[in-house]
């Protein structure tokens, strides 16, 4: 399962281990891709997107982008994940 996390907290720990980027960068990919989450937009395998992976690498699931079949103490976006479990 995955760790839920605000877009702040997750652009604060971000920043931190990579300091070269800028804090309203991270967050506006993060929003943008968050947003095609919640409008629908799955990865090719039908999976819905891994929002904090999908920033780095493109509209992939947890599976397509790392290759592990199971998230373990991943963080994902809390938005997103209330939202899927709306869904079922
Ligand atoms: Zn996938």
């Amino acid at each position: 399962m995955f760790e839920p996390i605000s877009i702040k907290e997750y652009v604060e720990l971000f920043v931190r281990d990579n300091p070269s980027e800028k804090k309203q960068v991270v967050e506006e990919r993060l929003r943008d891709i968050l947003h095609a989450a919640l409008s629908g937009t799955k990865c090719a395998c039908g999976n819905p997107i891994w929002v904090i992976g999908a920033a780095e690498v493109g509209l992939s699931c947890f599976t397509c982008i790392t290759g592990g079949t199971m998230p373990e103490e991943d963080f994902e976006i809390e938005e997103h994940l209330n939202y899927l479990q709306k869904l079922t």
